[in-house]
Parts: structure tokens; C-alpha cells; sequence
């Protein structure tokens, strides 16, 4: 079917050539930041007036972009170079009058990675990025607008460019030489799916079955990275192979761009309680690091924090963990949304997007899976994995489930009533599909499980075609159970809280509201204490010292976090009974370090995921 495909494309191809707008962009004419772009039309517009935008939002990013506010002048342009008049309209869009005359448009573009807005901030990966001979980050939602209606039109471009850049991209090349790069896309949707990233190549390249993997990777730096992310790909990619029957693509570019953020690392020195702040805002976007999946592709915007970093977190600071944190999340995207997806994003509106009620599933299911990949293809332990489950557990119970549904968050997301728990997908959202999981393999006594289930609806639909937003769950449910209605009534449509223990006791998972567990005890309690902001860090001042203290404390010493943390887990490893902690204290003016024995003893843990029977 793909060869014939193929086929009946080549014997149109005449008119194919003449149907497509063509754009050309001269990379070397950059000039303090701003881009200039001409677009020729391929036909003459048959009304008076036609409307140009750029899109509100794209696929996948569940926020709001307004890409025209960073196009900064529009020429509409006759055969002969006179000017037509343009109004703007809103943010995205550019009305053109006389529109039959109209035969090119000119216009110049800002850099939205150097311009920071305060309203509806951009995240990064879905950014552009223009640096004079070293980088292009095409995301083309912010390069490309379109005509209303023309969605589904052919577009080619051609790039002229400095002989040192090369681009790196999933979209078909037609020509390819030192100076310059040729480009086709069969649609505006396909051009928003496919970035593009120019760079001097740092590029690595390896099979994964048979699907072709590719790493191109631009540091601001200069620093090669695409061999050593290599690595951490490959293991990642091989998990992913291990968990699916077949990877369901050809070919597959990660597109990673490192920025240097080592004053940030600076900041941690010394001042450590803003880790669980920083996990916090790496997750909700704050920073703007993470990545945006596509159907071929993912970009990916990471930060280097530099070597200040405390050695108790850089671990969890580092760019392999960066990368392999977003990396199989990304790339399970191609199962749901790419592959299964309702109308509101088969036919993306991207002037007026009408958001799905089915984020459970989008970013849920693609997260719960990402978690479950890495426990099954050994790249964390089952410990870890419950641990990490347990977290989103904790953090999902912060959602508002008595005010809204999960659904009805998701529906609403672009408004700020609910944007503000857009987070809790990869939260809430992953432990409603892990719970989901154990559910159907109940149900079905284990003869089906969340996967064979997503693969079947995902080859009913697959890219091109739609399911219906207001039936699919009846549609899921038919598929496995008619009891499983109760689990989506009840808690992704409806506003009850879990049960987790009905659903995950099935699978050996037992959840514990409260649990006593031998570990090693903290040197005083949070009624010890008062937590003080310092910079960007939190300091904890001992105002009570307790008859059982064994650490020399005395009230008004101050304590930093990552002192602690380096102290009693020197390299993320906790100290065994008995060994001695070195805790640097600031007591008064001076600093002051206590000789600690570290105890272990009973300790109660809240809102714990454990293996039954352990
Ligand atoms: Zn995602």
C-alpha cells in the first residue's frame, strides 16, 4: 500500500509543483535577531480578501503560543512589488485586501527564545530560536503562518544557509547541498510536526530494530554531546523496543538543544531546599526545560547547571537525566496522542483550538507507560519505579477532584482556572492509568492489559484517523470489561477520589495511607523547626531542641538543606548506623560542624506504593 501510495504521488507530481506554496528563507540575512521570509503564492486567491495567520497554539503543548506576536512587520506584495494594505487582526492574523492582486508576502520575524513575554510565556521546545552562524531552531508554528483553509495544502521551502549549518529534521529533503537545504511538506500540519534545527552537526545515528534513530544536538557551548546521549538513547530506545511488539516508525530524530544555565547551578551552592522546588518547576514548565513530542521527531530544550552543582543532586540535575527523564515519554507519544487522537486534534484548529477532554489519556497513559517501560527494561529498579509512582501519588492528591473532573480539566485546560492543574497530568494523570492498568488486568483476569489495549485502538485509528471525542471511553470500555465503565464514571469523568487498593492489589501493589518502616531518623522533627527563605533557598532554624536530641543542636542554629543532604547522604548514598555525619551549622555568626551518629529507627511514611508481601 505504501509503494502504490507513493506511486500515485510521482504521476501527480506536475501539479503537485504547481500547487504548493513555496517559501525562501536566507539564514545568512539575519540581522540582530530578526528573520526575513518570503512567501510566494502558488495560485491567485479567489476572494478580495484572504486572512493570514499564525497559530494560537500547536499539538501537544495544551497552552496558548499567539506565534503572531513575534512577526514583526508584514508586507503583502503585487506581481509588480506594489504593496496591498494589511490589517492585523488579534494576535495571529493578518487580513490582506485586493487579495487577487496578491502574488508574495514578505515579512520579518523575532527570535522568541531571546524575547521573553510575561503573558502566555512560550516554553522552549516549542520556541525559535535565530543565532547569527551557529543556530536556527525552527519550530514552525513560529517560522511558517498559513492561508484559513489551507490546512491541508502542499509546502515547499528552500533554505539558504551558511555551508557550515546543517539541518536536522524529519521532513522530506529534495535537495540537500553546502549552501543550501530544500524541504517538502504535505501539509501545514505536517510542517508544524516536523521542526527543523540548523546547527554545525553533532550527530550520532544507530538502528533500533528497524527503526532509524538520529541525534542531532546544538550546545550554546559548543560542547559535543550527541555520542555520549547516545548512550543513554540507545538504552532508552532498547527498553522501548523490549515493552512494544514493533516500534511503530521508520525513522526518529531527537532534536536536543542545551542551553547553559550554570549560574543557576551557582545558586544551589550552599542553599539546597529549593530542590524539591526545582523537580517542582522542571515538571510544570516554569524553567522552560522539557520537550515536545511529534510524530517522527521530539525537541528537546535541557539545561547544563554547570559543575557548582552540590554533589548530593547531580545526579538528578544532569543531563542524562534530563533527557532520559522526557526521552521515552516523547517517544511513547507516537501510541497516543500521534496514533489515537479524537477530531478536536485530527482537524486542529489553529486559530480558535478546541481542546479534548481525553488528557488522561494523552499525557496520563504516555507518562504511566514511560515509567513502566524503564522499570521492565531495567533502567530503574521496581523500588524506584513505586517510589516514582508513589510521588505522583502524593502530588495527584493535591488535585481539586471534589471541584473538577479530570475530564473537565482537561477540556477547560487553556483557561487559568484550570491551567493552574495542568500539571497533574503527568501526576494524577499516571496513577489514573496505573490504576487503570491493574483494573483491566482484573477485570480480565490478566488476559488483557493497558497496552494490548491502547495497541488495538491505536491500529483501528493510527495518525489519519480520528476517534470520536464523546464515545471513546464506551469505545475503550467495550474493548475490555463493561464493569470498567464504573472505573471511568467514577474517577476520570466523575469527582471521587481513588481507591487504589481495589485496583492495584490485583497486580501485587498495595497502597498504605500511613506506614511504619525502619529508616534512618531525622536529627529533629518539623515541630523542631521553622523554614526560612534565603535567596533562592530554604534554610531550617532549630527553635526547639527535644529531650531525645542526640546531635548537639542548640535553638537558633540554622541549617541548610544541602548541607544536610551532603552530610547524611554523601553521593545520594544515606550513611549506615552508627557512621559519623559532618554537619556544618551556622550557629550565631560563626560555623560550626557536629560529629552526628547517624540512627535508624521507625520512621512513618504517608501515601506509600509498596510491593505486597515486602
Ligand atoms: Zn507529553
Amino acid at each position: 500500500m505504501k509503494n502504490l501510495y507513493f506511486a500515485i504521488l510521482l504521476l501527480l507530481s506536475p501539479f503537485f509543483v504547481l500547487s504548493q506554496h513555496l517559501y525562501e528563507i536566507d539564514l545568512n540575512k539575519i540581522e540582530k535577531d530578526v528573520l526575513p521570509v518570503k512567501m510566494t503564492l502558488s495560485k491567485v486567491p479567489q476572494s478580495d480578501q484572504v486572512t493570514y495567520s499564525f497559530p494560537a497554539t500547536v499539538p501537544g503543548t495544551y497552552d496558548t503560543q499567539d506565534f503572531g506576536r513575534f512577526v514583526l512587520s508584514m508586507n503583502a506584495k503585487t506581481a509588480d512589488g506594489k504593496n496591498l494594505k494589511v490589517k492585523k487582526q488579534g494576535n495571529n492574523s493578518f487580513i490582506i485586501s485586493d487579495a487577487k492582486k496578491l502574488k508574495y508576502l514578505e515579512y520579518t520575524l523575532e527570535d522568541i527564545m531571546d524575547r521573553k513575554v510575561k503573558k502566555h510565556p512560550i516554553f522552549d521546545p516549542v520556541a525559535t530560536n535565530f543565532e547569527e552562524g551557529k543556530n536556527f531552531l525552527f519550530n514552525n508554528g513560529g517560522i511558517f503562518g498559513f492561508f484559513e483553509g489551507e490546512e491541508a495544502d502542499p509546502i515547499e521551502i528552500k533554505i539558504v544557509k551558511p555551508s557550515q549549518l546543517y539541518g536536522s529534521t524529519s521532513l522530506p529533503q529534495t535537495l540537500s547541498n553546502s549552501g543550501q537545504q530544500h524541504f517538502k511538506a504535505n501539509s501545514y500540519h505536517q510542517l508544524i510536526d516536523c521542526p527543523i534545527m540548523f546547527s554545525v552537526p553533532d550527530t550520532a545515528q544507530f538502528y533500533v530494530g528497524n527503526t532509524k534513530v538520529t541525534i542531532s544536538v546544538f550546545d550554546v557551548n559548543g560542547v559535543p554531546r550527541a555520542k555520549h546521549f547516545y548512550e543513554v538513547l540507545k538504552r532508552d530506545m532498547q527498553a522501548i523496543d523490549e515493552f512494544l511488539p514493533d516500534l511503530p516508525v521508520d525513522n526518529y530524530t531527537f532534536i536536543v538543544y542545551v542551553d547553559d544555565l550554570s549560574e543557576v547551578g551557582e545558586a544551589f551552592t550552599g542553599k539546597m531546599g529549593i530542590i524539591k522546588k526545582i523537580k517542582l518547576a522542571l515538571r510544570f514548565r516554569s524553567l522552560g526545560l522539557g520537550a515536545l513530542e511529534h510524530g517522527n521527531s521530539s525537541t528537546y530544550y535541557l539545561a547544563d547547571f554547570g559543575p557548582s552543582v552540590p554533589s548530593s543532586i547531580i545526579k538528578e540535575l544532569s543531563l542524562d537525566n534530563q533527557l532520559s527523564g522526557a526521552a521515552i515519554h516523547e517517544f511513547m507519544h507516537i501510541l497516543t496522542p500521534l496514533g489515537l487522537h479524537s477530531q478536536h486534534i485530527g482537524n486542529f484548529n489553529y486559530t480558535n483550538p478546541v481542546m479534548c477532554k481525553h488528557l488522561w489519556l494523552y499525557e496520563g497513559v504516555t507518562e504511566y507507560f514511560a515509567n513502566l517501560i524503564k522499570y521492565k527494561g531495567g533502567v530503574i529498579s521496581p523500588e524506584e519505579y513505586l517510589n516514582e509512582m508513589g510521588d505522583k501519588l502524593v502530588q495527584g492528591l493535591d488535585f481539586p477532584i471534589t471541584e473538577m473532573s479530570f475530564t473537565e480539566m482537561s477540556s477547560n485546560v487553556l483557561e487559568e482556572k484550570y491551567h493552574e492543574h495542568y500539571g497533574q497530568v503527568y501526576q494524577r494523570g499516571a496513577v489514573l492509568a496505573m490504576l487503570l492498568d491493574a483494573e483491566i488486568q482484573r477485570l480480565t483476569s490478566g488476559k488483557k492489559s493497558l497496552i494490548d489495549v491502547m495497541l488495538t485502538l491505536n491500529a483501528r485509528y493510527g495518525a489519519n484517523k480520528s476517534f470520536d471525542e464523546s464515545t471513546f471511553i464506551a469505545e475503550l470500555v467495550n474493548e475490555v470489561h463493561p464493569d470498567l465503565q464504573n472505573f471511568f464514571t467514577q474517577y476520570v469523568e466523575g469527582k471521587n477520589q481513588w481507591q487504589p487498593n481495589d485496583q492495584l492489589n490485583y497486580i501485587g501493589i498495595t497502597y498504605h495511607d500511613s506506614l511504619q518502616e525502619q529508616d534512618m531518623l531525622s536529627i529533629f522533627t518539623d515541630n523542631d523547626v521553622k523554614h526560612k527563605a534565603n535567596g533562592i533557598g530554604i534554610e531550617q532554624v532549630i527553635t526547639n531542641v527535644g529531650p531525645n536530641e542526640w546531635a548537639g543542636l542548640k535553638v537558633g542554629d540554622i541549617i541548610n538543606i544541602s548541607d544536610y543532604r551532603e552530610a547524611f547522604e554523601p553521593n545520594g548514598v544515606k550513611l549506615k548506623e552508627g557512621e559519623l555525619a559532618k554537619l556544618r551549622v551556622k550557629r550565631g555568626k560563626e560555623f560550626v560542624t557536629l560529629d552526628i551518629k547517624a540512627k535508624y529507627g521507625l520512621k512513618t511514611v504517608k501515601h506509600a506504593l509498596r510491593w505486597t508481601g515486602k
